[in-house]
């Protein structure tokens, strides 16, 4: 056993201090930076203590030998460094950790953030992604409103216009005096203009709606030109004008909507028979083979009216626009005609332009490019066989399935004259009933009835027919549903043939000799 001198205890103590200080401080220097440096200042002190303690002892003469004092102060200086810059080191270490640690910790804080603020942007996207999808939606849901809105209001108006235009035309053929018949024609002029402008405003808000269908029928462009002119030709002569209308082009049916080429056309020579006072109205068709099957259909209205200053002209086809307004205000229109024809020329992949000057008259172009049809066109035959009287229905059947008392009353006196023997059901049940009854020989059918509609009366008329193997009724729609999509669901429901609501009674003889085929 080694026996340690009084000072040789004090020394070994003071290294045993200096080392376990050393290992404290530094486990808790490690995570406590201002730990470490109280330690490194005890550190100093300790070691400057042990070493002033000796050189008391040299001095004192009862310690350490001079050389051995100088090998003492050395080693406890060597040491009292070494674990200085052990602890200064740590201390930098630490201090870098801790600033490194900082910069983690604050990193992180601020993608915490940059997170939060992203998922908060990603909320804000959803959000107004779905705001975006309920306006669709809203939007769409009013356009489907708005459209049911046309719809039912044309059905609402069209079908008492039927019942005054219908007695107007009865009226006619009563005895009427002078004044009469004068008033008589007001009632039939307001009647038609109020339908015209009711068809306006609905073609109109068809097109803004995108919903406007275009029909794909034969048609003889050398006839309509030849209807154009008995339509247009007396109104001109009325005014004092002159009226030309000529076709150049080769005796062909095109495929194409005649209904609203014709719409166009009536628009046009109407502006120029209305605005023009002296002179002449002149209408060209002009038709020309393309490649590939396909003609060219181009029309003029020229005429030598008061013409359209540039401005006005770059105005006149947008809705409402009217060039004069004092001048059209004389004259009537809702300003809707232009803006609707060219809409329709469009949707026919078509256009309506015009040139004008002031003073010197304007021409209108529309010009198409239209298929030539294979088939001839439906109308060519019944035009020929056209007359004005009853068609001879002697002997036959006909079943009118009508929901409005008035408009039953009208048909049953617009079929009268041709002696047909008339039975009436008020609905589509009460209908297929009496056709199984009466086995008609043509059913006069309305679309819009309380209960089964015209179209699932049809129906079921036809699956019966099939059923049994019976002959096929022709069934005639007469419907206040007039736009084009209604003529097709008639059609394709299995009704053979289509007259919208007002009806003309020469409308209605003319369809029945065209399906009856009466002898004449
Ligand atoms: P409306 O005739 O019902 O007022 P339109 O859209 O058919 O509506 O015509 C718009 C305007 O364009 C007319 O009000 C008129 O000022 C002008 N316009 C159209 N055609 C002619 C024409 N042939 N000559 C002079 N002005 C015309």
């Amino acid at each position: 056993m080694i026996v340690l001198s009084g000072e040789e205890q004090m020394l070994f103590l003071a290294i045993t201090f200096l080392i376990s200080a050393a290992i404290n401080s530094q486990l808790v220097g490690v995570l406590f930076p201002p730990a470490l440096r109280a330690m490194m200042i005890v550190l100093l002190l300790t070691g400057f203590t042990i070493f002033a303690y000796e050189l008391y002892e040299l001095r004192e003469g009862s310690g350490l030998e001079g050389a051995q004092f100088e090998l003492f102060a050395l080693s406890t200086g060597i040491l009292t460094l070494t674990l200085w810059g052990l602890f200064r080191r740590l201390e930098i270490q630490n201090r870098r950790r801790h600033a490194a640690e900082r910069d983690l910790v604050m990193a992180n804080i601020r993608r915490l953030e940059v997170n939060q603020r992203l998922r908060e942007s990603r909320e804000a996207l959803r959000q107004r992604e779905r705001e975006a999808l309920r306006l669709a939606e809203e939007a769409k849901a009013a356009s489907r409103a708005k459209s049911e809105f046309l719809a039912t209001m044309s059905h609402e108006i069209r079908t008492p216009m039927n019942g005054v235009l219908g007695v107007a035309e009865l009226l006619r053929d009563t005895d009427l005096t002078r004044e009469q018949a004068d008033l008589l024609e007001t009632i039939e002029r307001s009647g038609q203009a109020l339908l015209s402008i009711i068809n306006d405003i609905l073609d109109f808000s068809k097109i803004e709606a995108g919903k406007m269908q275009i029909a794909r029928r034969p048609f003889s462009p050398a006839a309509l030109v030849g209807d154009l002119e008995r339509i247009m030709a007396p109104l001109a002569r009325q005014k004092g004008l002159a009226f030309e209308a000529r076709y150049e082009g080769p005796a062909v049916a095109l495929l194409g909507d005649e209904g609203r080429i014709r719409q166009i056309l009536v628009n046009l020579l109407g502006n120029a028979v209305k605005f023009t006072d002296a002179g002449k109205v002149a209408f060209r068709l002009r038709v020309t083979p393309l490649e590939g099957g396909r003609m060219r259909f181009f029309a003029e209205v020229e005429d030598s009216g008061e013409g359209i200053s540039k401005d006005d002209l770059a105005r006149i086809f947008a809705p409402f626009e009217q060039a004069d307004s004092q001048l059209s205000r004389r004259h009537g229109g809702t300003g809707l005609g232009l803006a609707i024809s060219r809409r329709l020329a469009e949707a026919m992949g078509g256009e309506l332009t015009a040139r004008s000057e002031r003073g010197k008259g304007s021409v209108f172009m529309l010009s198409l490019v239209l298929e030539q049809a294979q088939e001839a066109p439906e109308s060519a035959p019944a035009r020929a066989k056209e007359r004005t009287g009853p068609p001879d229905l002697a002997g036959r059947t006909i079943l009118v399935a009508e929901d409005n008392r008035t408009n039953r009353m009208l048909l049953r006196r617009f079929l009268e004259p041709t002696g047909a023997r008339i039975v009436e059901a008020a609905d589509g049940r009460a209908a297929t009933a009496l056709w199984e009854e009466e086995r008609p020989d043509l059913v006069i059918m309305d679309v819009s009835m309380p209960g089964m509609t015209g179209i699932e009366a049809t129906r079921e008329i036809r699956r019966k027919e099939k059923g049994e193997g019976r002959r096929a009724v022709p069934i005639l729609a007469l419907t206040a549903n007039a736009f084009e999509e209604d003529r097709e669901s008639c059609l394709s429901a299995g009704m053979n043939a289509f007259l919208a609501k007002p009806v003309k009674r020469r409308d209605l003889w003319q369809e029945l000799r065209r399906m009856l085929d009466p002898p004449e």
